[in-house]
């Protein structure tokens, strides 16, 4: 007699479409979690589209699958439903390499000079900023602004990525991704010798030198869109490699080459179907900002979705 096994994700994903209806829930997941995750999502998108959907949600709960600090921006613009993430301990690194004690201190040296913070940072910091900026949006944000100087946190990458287009003074926070980080020109390099028909399309958050070998720099929603629209067979990609799950899944007739195999972010891939099951059934972990705080941080974020 035969068995046949049965794939333990099939059951989760029921366990939790279950549990789901029962908490009138919705499940929001970053583009950078793991491949079935974003399967059991109702919504996968970059930090701009997730914002946006935050904003139009109906449930009562919402379970972010992502990062700390995403979940923290679905709770200021939702304030009044339930936010859970399924692991409280998935942090961005270079979310806290910008604390809100050296963020205020940097602000008195620069007196008059607006902040924009990238969203990768904790409520605290947003609250201290004039604007919030996304990868997709930041060039256009800091052009919109009337003044010729500004200060632009946590990721020097992409403040350098900014600067690039824009002749106002971008005063750089010295932040950056671990992830993207590991991204090297020796590696672009080498995979355009090894498929020279291939398109390089690159993160804003790699470093400078990347930057100079792709042939087109986009946030993960717009690689998302520049893949579907393109005639491009082949892509190198740069960027966490947890896109390619949708990348592959969208695109089935065209091949991904990851930059490297090193770019999984250990803390998105924190996020696990069991944990999204625990979320759920008890109701955890969830997301609070304190009032005050709150209340300036949606100011930064509102006025970037006012921009875009
Ligand atoms: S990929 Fe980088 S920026 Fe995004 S959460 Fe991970 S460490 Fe933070």
């Amino acid at each position: 007699m035969t068995t046949t096994a049965v794939d333990p994700r099939v059951e989760l994903a029921e366990r939790i479409a279950r549990l789901k209806q029962q908490r009138r829930a919705v499940i929001l997941a970053h583009n950078y979690q793991l491949g079935e995750v974003q399967d059991i999502a109702d919504f996968v998108g970059d930090s701009l589209e997730l914002s946006r959907r935050a904003t139009q949600v109906e449930a009562d709960v919402i379970i972010f699958c992502g990062v700390m600090f995403m979940a923290e921006t679905a709770k200021l613009l939702n304030p009044q439903r339930t936010v859970l993430i399924p692991d409280p301990l998935a942090g961005c690194p270079m979310c806290d390499m910008a604390p809100v004690e050296a963020v205020r201190k940097r602000k008195a040296e620069l007196p008059g000079v607006p902040v924009v913070a990238y969203v990768n940072t904790t409520a605290a910091v947003k609250a201290e900023a004039d604007i919030c900026c996304t990868s997709a949006n930041a060039v256009k944000i800091v052009n919109g602004l009337p003044d010729k100087r500004l200060l632009f946190l946590p990721d020097r990458n992409l403040g350098h990525w900014v600067q690039r287009h824009t002749d106002k003074e971008i005063i750089l926070w010295d932040g950056y991704c671990p992830t993207h980080q590991r991204i090297t020109a020796r590696d672009v390099k080498r995979l355009k010798a090894e498929h020279p028909n291939a398109v390089v399309i690159v993160h804003p958050e790699c470093t400078p030198d990347v930057i100079d070998l792709a042939d087109e720099v986009l946030s993960t929603g717009q690689m998302l869109r520049w893949a579907r629209e393109s005639h491009a067979k082949e892509v190198i990609v740069g960027t966490e490699i947890g896109l390619i799950h949708r990348l592959r899944q969208e695109n089935p007739e065209k091949t991904f080459y990851p930059i490297s195999e090193l770019t999984t972010c250990p803390n998105m891939k924190r996020i696990t179907l069991e944990k999204v099951v625990w979320a759920l059934e008890d109701m955890q972990y969830e997301v609070t900002v304190p009032a005050d705080v709150a209340e300036k941080a949606r100011r930064a974020i509102e006025r970037m979705l006012e921009v875009v």
